[in-house]
Parts: C-alpha cells; sequence; structure tokens
C-alpha cells in the first residue's frame, strides 16, 4: 500500500529572466511503514522536494498522490486542509510555542481539528508518553533541553495519526549525543508503525534511516535499502 506516489514531478522557479529547475523529472514510490531518508548536497532539490511531499507547495508538473488523493494542483487552502490531516512536521527549530507546556504544545493541532478537550487530554498523554517525557510534560520549552524540546515536537507531529512523519534535519539543532537519542526515538516511532520521511544533508543521520532516496541537481541519483541501518538499541 503505497503512501506517496509521486511520478515526474518537476519544479521550475522563475528567477528574473532565468529558470531555475529545481526538481527535473522525479518518480518515489513510499508505502506505510517504510522508514526513508532523502539525502543530498545543498542545492540538490531536497527542500524543494519536501515542500511538494508535505504538500506546502505545488509541483510545475507530473503527478503526486498522497493518501490516495491527487493533490498535484489544488489550491492553498484544501493543500492546509491535506497537510493538517495527513502529515506531521517536525523541524531542526522545533517551532514549539514558548508560553505552553510540553503538553499543550503537543495537543495543539488537536484544537484546530476541533477534538474535545477530554480526547485531547487523553491523546496528549498518550502522544507524551510515546516520547518517553512523561516527568517533563508540565514544563515549558525555556525549561527543555533540546533533545527534550524535540521530543515535544516528535509528539505533536504524531497526535493527529498522521500518514507520514516529515522530518526536516530534525538534528540540525542538536550537539551528536542528543542527535542519537533523537534518531533512536524515530526509530521507535517507526516501530510503532508510522511513515517516517526524513530529510537531511548529514551522511550519518542518514544512516538511520531503512531506505536512502539520494538526490543530485533536481534528480534521483540513487535509491536504496540500507541495509545496515545504525541503531544503538
Ligand atoms: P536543497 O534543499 O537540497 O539545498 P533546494 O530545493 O533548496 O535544495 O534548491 C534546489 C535549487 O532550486 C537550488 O538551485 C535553489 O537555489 C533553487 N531554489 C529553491 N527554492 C527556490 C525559490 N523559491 N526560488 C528560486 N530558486 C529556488
Ligand atoms: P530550508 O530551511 O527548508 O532548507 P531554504 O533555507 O532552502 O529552506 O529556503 C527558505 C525559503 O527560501 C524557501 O521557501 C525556499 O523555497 C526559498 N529559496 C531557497 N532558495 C532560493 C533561491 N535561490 N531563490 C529564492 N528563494 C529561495
Amino acid at each position: 500500500e503505497n503512501v506517496i506516489e509521486i511520478k515526474g514531478i518537476t519544479k521550475f522557479y522563475q528567477v528574473g529572466t532565468q529558470v531555475v529547475k529545481a526538481l527535473r523529472g522525479v518518480d518515489v514510490e513510499i508505502k506505510k511503514g517504510e522508514y526513508v531518508a532523502i539525502m543530498g548536497p545543498s542545492g540538490s532539490g531536497k527542500s524543494t522536494l519536501m515542500n511538494v511531499i508535505g504538500a506546502l507547495d505545488s509541483p510545475t508538473g507530473g503527478t503526486y498522490i498522497l493518501n490516495g488523493t491527487d493533490v498535484s494542483h489544488l489550491t492553498d487552502d484544501r493543500l492546509a486542509e491535506i497537510r493538517n490531516k495527513e502529515i506531521g512536521f517536525v523541524f531542526q527549530t522545533f517551532n514549539l510555542l514558548p508560553r505552553y507546556s510540553a503538553i499543550e504544545n503537543t495537543m495543539l493541532p488537536l484544537i484546530y481539528a476541533g477534538v474535545s478537550k477530554q480526547d485531547r487530554l487523553k491523546r496528549g498523554e498518550e502522544a507524551i508518553r510515546k516520547v518517553g517525557l512523561e516527568n517533563r510534560a508540565m514544563h515549558k520549552p525555556n525549561e527543555l533541553s533540546g533533545g527534550q524540546r524535540q521530543r515535544v515536537a516528535v509528539a505533536r507531529a504524531l497526535i493527529n495519526n498522521p500518514s507520514i512523519i516529515l522530518a526536516d534535519e530534525p538534528t540540525g539543532n542538536l550537539d551528536s549525543k542528543t542527535s542519537v537519542d533523537i534518531m533512536n526515538l524515530f526509530e521507535n516511532i517507526h516501530a510503532m508503525g508510522n511513515t517516517i520521511i526524513l530529510v537531511t544533508h548529514e551522511e550519518d543521520i542518514a544512516q538511520h534511516a531503512h531506505r536512502i532516496i539520494r538526490l543530485k541537481d533536481g534528480q534521483i541519483e540513487s535509491d536504496m535499502v540500507n541495509e545496515d541501518v545504525l541503531t544503538t538499541q
């Protein structure tokens, strides 16, 4: 069962009189439950592909089917709806609200989704448990370490049971030991059945994924199963 079916995707940017071809015909299929890294040097098209996969931007050409829906050419409002329902984002900069506790940050997407207060709390506690933050649930972001903040972000990404977790350089602001902790957390989240797409330019981070897609100049250079997945568990 494919969560993602991308066929012949292109993305062109007009810059003055120049056309920048950020994606030049990309084909990818990702099945439910896969853990995939998208790798490549700066300028290879990772952000552009992530923006398309995350329904943040539409491609210039080609088709993108996300969980059975063609999202290639939708209005911004429809894209936003699909995004909220289907995708859990994790960013390099955590993007937490400073005035809210860990569990309140985790539950925020449920307020937008109109879930009752009682259900929000139940699901919030469950998500906080999944990321191992039970004894930090009431702390605000500035009372948490970088790794704990990223755990909150992962809990928030999980809370709507999204079709995919899309993580953009999730360890970019963390020291190497904390990075390994977070990558182990992603391994756990993957083992619970979640589909994970990790965008990174760091080889040793990509090595935690079970499949590695390498981009070069807007095209797929290679797409391979990672036989030697890095885990410390
Ligand atoms: P990466 O994330 O791998 O660094 P990007 O997807 O950001 O690569 O960029 C791919 C190419 O597209 C680069 O040449 C970049 O300069 C160009 N690009 C990306 N976004 C835009 C934009 N909004 N306008 C113009 N050019 C862009
Ligand atoms: P990210 O933090 O996801 O890597 P970038 O820093 O590459 O994103 O880009 C930030 C924003 O600027 C994005 O909206 C991207 O599309 C745009 N952008 C990237 N490269 C260019 C470029 N060469 N010209 C214009 N806009 C760009």
